[in-house]
């Protein structure tokens, strides 16, 4: 028997953050609130070399990275930011740069005022601030850097560099328990606590709420589903989401994708980062990549069109099917840089690229454009829709070539600003 209760749509949560804004020079870009979940990324390269550093930021900003982070680890590297960013400008690569602070942030910051005016953001991580009395004095350091210059912070907390003062402290305290947490619990408790903790500290000091983005960054999946779930319930600070040191290729794409949508449709996470270990030979912007495509599957940000294609099977005829669909999506890709100016909103375009007429005339009528190429025993014909509708059917050699030029005609005719203007 039918149900006549509706289904509803699967949407994110709203999140209920604050709302930081990261500035440098006239531009700003927002986090947290109502704000889009933001792209982030890291440079690799030793930062003082400031030319390689500039080159692999404007790649990554290129890639959508939104903030760059850079390690910031020597008086060299401290000195070069100023230069990273000039080059920056010159380029004409419109990105925030955040600076990645351990061990010497508090010295870095007072030494190098250049640096620490460049900078957008400062990424502090409470464990390695210092032991001890010098923890509370150079974590206080960091802090009136950050509230002199006017800028946000990041309470970076990492379970490999967890404050252990603070976890042998919790340790203790759960000894004395009737019935003691399992140390896992108290590990969680004390990465919560360590970002919590500093935060607060910070507000103290006279930082105001909107410029604290706590983190707590651990391997596990399901260890950070459980450790957001507690952040995000303790506070209503922005937070910056990742799973930290995800490794290599599809385990890492696959591990950073799983934790990361799981919060993000809670509406935990409002800058994210997919921290992957590149292949030998890959672009560093493939966690760009990644992350990019997290927020698009999950319908939070549109970034690219989007190619949907089947996986091929048996009756899929050759590997015209899988050189089209990949032409395409790298055409489409190759083009955005251009186009995001060109044709706005074109990172909403679909187009459909089919294997053969079982799922291919429906899947292409639900995309903007889409083709179905033909399958085993099917008629050499390759019928292209548009809108729903079957607008023409392409044969002989040249399909490719001319699905490309019917997809660049339909995204001037749609997307155009001319064409917006000729017509209103
Ligand atoms: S659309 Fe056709 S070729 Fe593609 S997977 Fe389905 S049956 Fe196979």
């Amino acid at each position: 028997m039918a149900c006549d209760l509706p289904i509803e749509f699967a949407t994110p949560r709203p999140r209920h953050s604050r709302q930081a804004r990261v500035v440098w020079g006239s531009r700003s870009v927002t986090v947290g609130g109502d704000a889009p979940v933001r792209v982030q990324s890291m440079t690799n390269t030793d930062t003082a070399d400031a030319i390689g550093t500039a080159i692999q930021v404007k790649e990554l900003a290129l890639a959508g990275s939104e903030m760059v982070r850079i390690t910031v680890n020597t008086p060299e590297a401290a000195q070069a930011v100023p230069h990273i960013r000039e080059q920056l400008d010159r380029m004409g690569i419109d990105v925030p740069l955040i600076g990645d602070f351990h061990y010497n942030g508090h010295r870095l910051l007072t030494d190098f005022p250049d640096c620490a005016q460049t900078l957008s953001k400062y990424r502090i991580n409470p464990g390695n601030v210092g032991k001890g009395s010098k923890h509370d004095k150079q974590f206080g350091q960091m802090i009136e850097a950050a509230m002199r210059w006017n800028k946000p912070v990041r309470i970076g907390v990492n379970w490999g560099s967890l404050d252990q003062e603070l976890l042998a402290s919790l340790m203790d305290q759960n000894s004395l328990r009737s019935e003691p947490w399992d140390a896992r619990q108290v590990m969680y408790e004390a990465l919560v606590s360590s970002a919590i903790d500093s935060a607060r500290r910070a507000e103290e000091m006279g930082m105001p709420g909107h410029q604290i983005i706590p983190s707590c960054k651990v391997s596990g999946v399901q260890d950070l589903i459980a450790v957001y779930r507690e952040l995000a319930r303790r506070c209503d600070y922005a937070l910056h989401l990742g799973l930290t040191e995800a490794g290599m290729g599809a385990k890492g794409t696959v591990a950073s994708s799983v934790a990361l949508s799981i919060l993000l449709q809670e509406g935990i996470g409002d800058t994210i980062r997919v921290s992957l270990t590149p292949q030998p030979g890959e672009a560093r912007t493939q966690e760009v990549v990644v992350a990019s495509e997290i927020l698009q599957a999950l319908g939070l940000r549109s970034f690219n069109p989007s190619v949907t294609a089947c996986p091929g099977c048996g009756r899929t005829t050759s590997s015209t099917f899988q050189e089209l669909t990949k032409q395409i999506d790298d055409f489409l890709r190759a083009q955005m840089p251009v186009w995001r100016e060109r044709y706005p909103g074109v990172e909403k375009l679909k187009v459909a690229v089919m294997g053969c007429i079982v799922n291919g005339p429906g899947e292409s009528k639900h995309a903007d454009i889409g083709i179905s190429l033909p399958g085993t025993g099917e008629a050499p014909a390759a019928p292209v829709y548009i809108d729903g509708e079957k607008n023409v059917t392409l044969r002989g050699e040249h399909i490719a070539q001319e699905f490309q030029a019917i997809v660049e005609n339909y995204i001037e005719k749609r997307f155009g600003t001319r064409h917006t203007a000729e017509t209103v």
